[in-house]
């Protein structure tokens, strides 16, 4: 019997809906733009369907070499169908290259090329505007095991050294990226959320000189001017690659 699909969640950039299969979601993304925890706002028509179809086939690639992701396939050209999860409420992000809060943070010059890999972590909360956490902080908060905190870093440096050569590839440089990760009805970690250039930083390597072209969300919270043109620039790059 078909069981209706009910929104069981609302975020910024995504809704997520039950399926027939109680093990598994649908997640729609939306047009809407947000920055500096939702003070900046906007709407971009095409967006959602550019970083579905880009995620897609980065968690696809992922898959491909034994990354586990939430990833079934997808319904439609805005909507994926994935595990279901519960959400672990951390948003680890990994710098190759200094720029953004890093260097509004430390005394780092932007476009620092970093000696290895830095891995902040964000507490997922809104209201707390994302701070960043420690190691510690983590576990006095029981939010994970230190176990599985320490297999998520691992997780997160291993999708760097695919996601960097995917992209480098199509000529991007990976600058920094933000992941999510939950757990499955069996208690497996997967990667979760999504990957786009709503969440990566990528800088177009088809330069002659040393200008930053960014092909990324910073269009947006820059004011810098053509997003979709962006991403679908980055979507090219893909299809034509895979
Ligand atoms: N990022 C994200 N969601 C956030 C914060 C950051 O996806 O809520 C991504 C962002 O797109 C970039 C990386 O994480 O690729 C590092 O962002 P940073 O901490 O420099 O923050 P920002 O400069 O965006 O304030």
């Amino acid at each position: 019997m078909n069981k209706k699909c009910e929104l069981i969640y609302e975020g910024k950039a995504k809704k997520v809906f039950s399926h027939n299969d109680e093990n598994k979601v649908m997640i729609e993304f939306k047009d809407d733009a947000t920055a500096f925890n939702a003070m900046k706002k906007a709407k971009f028509e095409g967006k959602g369907k550019l970083n579905c179809l880009i995620s897609a086939k980065i968690f696809e690639h992922l898959m491909n070499k034994n990354i586990p992701t939430h990833f079934i396939e997808l319904k439609n050209e805005n909507t994926m169908i994935a595990q279901k999860i519960k959400v672990i409420p951390l948003e680890i992000v990994l710098r190759n290259t200094a720029y953004g809060s890093l260097c509004k943070q430390t005394a780092i010059k932007s476009g620092t090329v970093l000696a290895k890999p830095l891995i902040d972590i964000y507490l997922k909360n809104d209201e707390l505007n994302d701070p960043l956490i420690t190691k510690d902080r983590i576990e006095l908060m029981n939010i994970l095991s230190s176990k599985d905190l320490d297999l998520i870093i691992e997780l997160t440096l291993k999708i760097n050294i695919i996601l960097k050569s995917f992209f480098k590839n199509i000529k991007l440089q990976l600058v920094d990226f933000k992941l999510e990760f939950g757990y499955d009805l069996k208690d497996n970690i997967l990667l979760a959320d999504e990957i786009s250039p709503d969440n990566c930083r990528l800088w177009d390597l088809n330069q002659k000189n040393d200008t930053i072209v960014s092909l990324d969300k910073d269009r947006f919270r820059n004011d810098l001017g053509g997003l979709i043109e962006a991403y679908s620039e980055i979507n090219r790059r893909i299809k034509n690659f895979i």
